[in-house]
């Protein structure tokens, strides 16, 4: 069978120009070509027609030039981009077959597609600032009732997504100006610093020449024995220019001394504004990854943050041959929350669940919304026959809460897999993996209950 078509890093990179301050610059054109080839190879992939692929092609936004900042983003953007041309090529492909099919068939896609994409809304890392467009674009989606419409809807998320990347280039652009504009600042004070030293030094040699020719005839006056009236004149008049030179020096003296003393306090003043917006650039910084790193549904960590804690927890775990255990909890029949009580009662019982975990943890445990309705659960320096217990309290814990929902009494059950962290797992996915296959069993098993491998 042929290769699903990807998109090529080093393909995207040539159409991202570099430029000299190290950013990459995206050509919008080349980019949304780029898109639809991959679309087309998708589709020609499912055996369509093409004529769908133009229809995409029509509806793809013209977006401005664009830019994005670092390997990293580049790497994200790759990943929303194919996520939403699949999501483009699957359903331009079924609103051709749609045409001949039943309308409840047609209607059951769009459930799917749209409980699809409230999913894939919520992993979208966006710019924050756009968080609430990208919610407003979530909830229209439960209004939706046609195909047309959620591709609509679509586009409207990928114009968002390169606004986002836009307004982040913009947005480090402002810093980098910011700070170029301190540097030619303080560039051009010290500039004239040096200027004033300079012209300092020269007046300085002129003195010097004056006064040691002053006193090099002095020297010849003194040599004589004996001073005749006209030496004795001229030896006054050395000494009468040698006082005026000294006053002459001390007046350049203050005046450079006033000089240098402003430009001190100028350099002083600079470096202490520059160092304020330094630190509230610091703590723009932190916010914002505060901000990058927190589900905004649940407030508990996101799977980014939980990327890093693992990597740090799993390697000093390695090394220092310390326990940690991995858990996955994926609430039980959660989709039928949704389906029975609507959207939004699903939204606040992913909240409760997750207030529920995160107050059964100690601290040097740790807890984040790996996605969806699962969460991950990280647990250093706990004996292998204490894991079992600990991780059927909390789910015990979870199954006590009294959800009720349109005053029915509903009873909300997870399934949890764990794993030790061994010695012979070359990297973290390798025990996240394991963990997921105990999990898997859990679900087969009938859930409600707690695997470990
Ligand atoms: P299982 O016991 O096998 O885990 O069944 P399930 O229904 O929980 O699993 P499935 O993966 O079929 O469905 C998960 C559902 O979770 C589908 C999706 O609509 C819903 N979901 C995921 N994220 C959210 C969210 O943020 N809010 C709401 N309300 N629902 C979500
Ligand atoms: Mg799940
Ligand atoms: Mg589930």
């Amino acid at each position: 069978m042929k290769q699903s078509p990807q998109f090529d890093e080093e393909m995207l990179k040539l159409i991202f120009k570099e430029n000299s301050l190290g950013d990459i610059t995206v050509d919008s054109a080349a980019l949304k070509a780029q898109l639809l080839q991959y679309i087309e190879a998708k589709q020609t992939e499912q055996s369509q027609q093409k004529h769908t692929v133009e229809e995409v092609s029509q509806a793809l936004p013209s977006a401005p030039k664009l830019a994005v900042e670092d390997g990293n983003s580049l790497q994200l953007i790759i990943g929303n981009l194919e996520s939403f041309a699949d999501f483009y090529a699957q359903t331009s492909t079924q609103l051709a077959s749609e045409l001949g099919e039943e309308k409840a068939q047609q209607l059951e896609l769009i459930t799917t597609h749209k409980e699809n994409l409230t999913h894939l809304y919520e992993t979208i890392d966006i710019n924050y600032q756009l968080h609430s467009a990208l919610n407003e674009l979530a909830a229209a989606l439960t209004s939706i009732e046609t195909t047309e419409q959620l591709l609509g809807n679509v586009e409207e998320v990928i114009a968002l997504l390169l606004k986002s990347m836009l307004s982040e280039k913009e947005q480090s652009k402002f810093f980098v100006k910011d700070i170029q504009q301190e540097i030619d600042d303080l560039k051009a004070i010290n500039q004239q610093t040096d200027d004033i030293n300079r012209s300092g030094q020269k007046q300085h040699q002129q003195w010097d020449k004056t006064a040691s020719r002053n006193l090099n005839n002095l020297n010849q006056l003194s040599g004589r024995l004996a001073l005749n009236e006209s030496d004795a004149k001229a030896m006054n008049n050395e000494v009468a220019l040698l006082k005026e030179s000294l006053a002459e020096k001390t007046v350049i003296d203050e005046k450079l001394f006033a000089l240098q003393q402003k430009q001190i306090e100028k350099l002083t003043k600079k470096l202490e504004q520059t160092e304020q917006e330094a630190s509230t650039y610091h703590s723009q910084l932190v916010e914002q990854r505060l901000i990058n790193m927190q589900d905004s549904l649940t407030k508990l960590p996101n799977r980014k943050a939980l990327e890093q804690k693992f990597e740090a927890n799993f390697t000093a775990a390695k090394q220092s041959n310390q326990s940690l255990w991995v858990a996955v909890a994926d609430i039980d029949h959660f989709k039928s929350i949704n389906d029975n009580y609507g959207h939004s009662a699903g939204d606040k019982t992913l909240q409760v669940i997750a207030s529920a975990l995160s107050n059964s943890i100690r601290d040097s445990e740790f807890i984040a919304r790996y996605g969806g309705e699962e969460f991950v659960l990280l647990i250093p320096d706990l004996p292998q026959n204490a894991i079992t217990n600990v991780l059927n309290r909390v789910r015990e814990r979870i199954k006590s809460i009294p959800f009720k929902f349109k005053d029915k009494k509903v009873q909300i059950t997870v399934s949890i897999g764990a794993t030790k962290i061994k010695a012979t797992d070359s990297n973290r996915q390798v025990s996240f993996d394991r963990a997921d296959k105990a999990l898997y069993q859990a679900k087969r098993q009938g859930r409600d209950r707690v695997i470990i491998y």
